[in-house]
């Protein structure tokens, strides 16, 4: 139905279909997308009334599934009564509750919420901060940034260059990017040397370390631990760098124990960027939230001295309204219970398919489950077996990878583990031929 439901396909879908640019998509013999039509908890209804069970909560967003009642009446409130006003001049309540909220919730003095629209440009506002802060203080010439192999912060023009230069899917732009300075996650010897030679001799000229911790997501889903953390951390209160986590991915739960990495490893960045789940999946929205101490470095007798950034729809009220009923749902509901009973089913289920010729590693942490290859071969023919079996997996890179939505029954979580384990072995017989 992915590549031959042309003749079925809803009239919007196939007029709107010579018209639309998707994203990452080689237009020219793009497969018909699948049209949905609506959403319930884990599972996704197609214009023809098929059901998918939903293995990536729509890019890593749906963390309460879809369609949330709490959610929906949250957001329909607002929208009667004031669905977006200029955050210039104008407060609105459900912005001034989240940034009140996030600063509760975020541990240390994490108290201060930058927002905007997209992961992206959450991204690129704490870098511009992290660059104005030492403006601020005096350095201007600080204006560099240390990145990590592997890791991913978005797609836009700063937010590329701190991606990793291969893996970061942007290699038609290398010559118009601003040069970083990218290293290997420093967690064995050889890494730990490279980083502090690369400290030693750009420290100097760099405004932040910035890193997706525990879990590197789009680059693969690459894991390290909280020691890492730590080492950053010390190493930039050494030389005078703030430290950014970008936790558009893990926040919120996504990886268990406690709603945020930097409360469960207990290393406190000096900046962190929230995005994908803050709103449940229902609403663009991001947060870049700052320290006392960067705040602080702002505040001056001039207006020059002010953060110079401003999205139009900066602190929009629909959205907000959203991610105050979102945390709601992490209070009222077990959310956190939800990841660890997913953690450990996962870990039941998938573990088995590391014998699978092909197959390199099963990691899992918290709802996120990931099964590394040798390479995808054919990721189309991947993606079509995985929707005849009822299943939403999204292949990408090397890894065939399960993101739930945290209210994800265990039946249906079975479904998705099981399909993965059928898939993946008629793969390792297709490409792979050890069998
Ligand atoms: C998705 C993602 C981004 C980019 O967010 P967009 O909303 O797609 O712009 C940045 N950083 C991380 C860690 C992400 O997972």
């Amino acid at each position: 139905m992915a590549d031959k439901g042309d003749n079925q396909a809803p009239e919007w879908l196939r007029d709107g279909h010579e018209h639309i640019w998707l994203p990452y998509t080689q237009m020219q013999d793009a497969p018909m997308p699948l049209p949905a039509v609506s959403a319930k908890g884990a599972r996704i209804t197609l214009a023809d009334g098929r059901e998918l069970v939903d293995g990536v909560s729509s890019w890593w967003t749906a963390c309460h599934g879809y369609c949330h009642p709490h959610i929906e009446q949250a957001v329909k409130a607002q929208v009667e009564k004031l669905p977006h006003v200029m955050l210039g001049g104008f407060a609105n309540e459900p912005a001034y509750k989240l940034a009140t909220r996030l600063a509760n919730l975020l541990p240390g003095d994490l108290n201060h919420s930058f927002f905007s629209e997209s992961g992206s440009v959450a991204v690129e506002v704490a870098m511009k901060m992290a660059v104005q802060y030492h403006r601020q203080k005096g350095t201007p010439n600080r204006n560099a940034f240390i990145s990590f192999l592997g890791g991913y912060h978005g797609d836009t023009g700063f937010a590329m260059s701190v991606c990793d230069p291969e893996e970061g899917m942007h290699g038609h732009f290398a010559s118009y990017l601003p040069r970083q300075h990218v290293v290997a996650v420093p967690e064995d010897e050889a890494s730990i040397t490279a980083f502090e030679a690369v400290l030693a001799e750009h420290a100097k000229h760099c405004a932040a370390i910035i890193i997706e911790p525990m879990v590197q997501g789009a680059g693969g889903f690459k894991m390290h631990d909280a020691a890492v953390l730590q080492r950053l951390r010390d190493a930039a209160d050494a030389h005078g760098l703030l430290l950014i986590f970008d936790e558009i991915m893990t926040g919120f739960g996504r990886l268990g124990g406690s709603l945020f990495v930097c409360e469960k490893s207990g290393v406190v960045p000096d900046i962190i960027t929230l995005s994908k789940a803050l709103t449940g999946g229902t609403m663009p929205l991001a947060a870049t939230i700052a320290t006392n101490k960067v705040f602080d470095a702002f505040k001056s007798d001039s207006a020059d001295d002010a953060f110079m950034h401003g999205p139009t729809y900066s602190g929009n009220a629909l959205a907000c309204a959203a991610a105050n009923a979102s945390l709601d749902l992490f209070e009222s509901e077990p959310r956190l219970e939800q990841v660890a009973a997913i953690e450990a089913q996962l870990t039941a289920e998938l573990t088995p398919i590391a014998d699978i010729a092909g197959v390199v590693d099963v990691r899992v942490q918290g709802a996120l489950g990931v099964v590394q290859v040798t390479a995808l071969h054919d990721v189309e023919w991947l993606k079509s077996r995985f929707i005849e079996q009822g299943a939403w997996i999204r292949p990408f890179g090397d890894v065939i990878y399960l993101m739930p939505p945290f209210v994800i029954d265990p039946a249906d979580l079975t479904l998705l583990t099981k399909v993965m384990k059928l898939v993946i072995f008629e793969w390792s017989q297709r490409f792979i031929g050890e069998i």
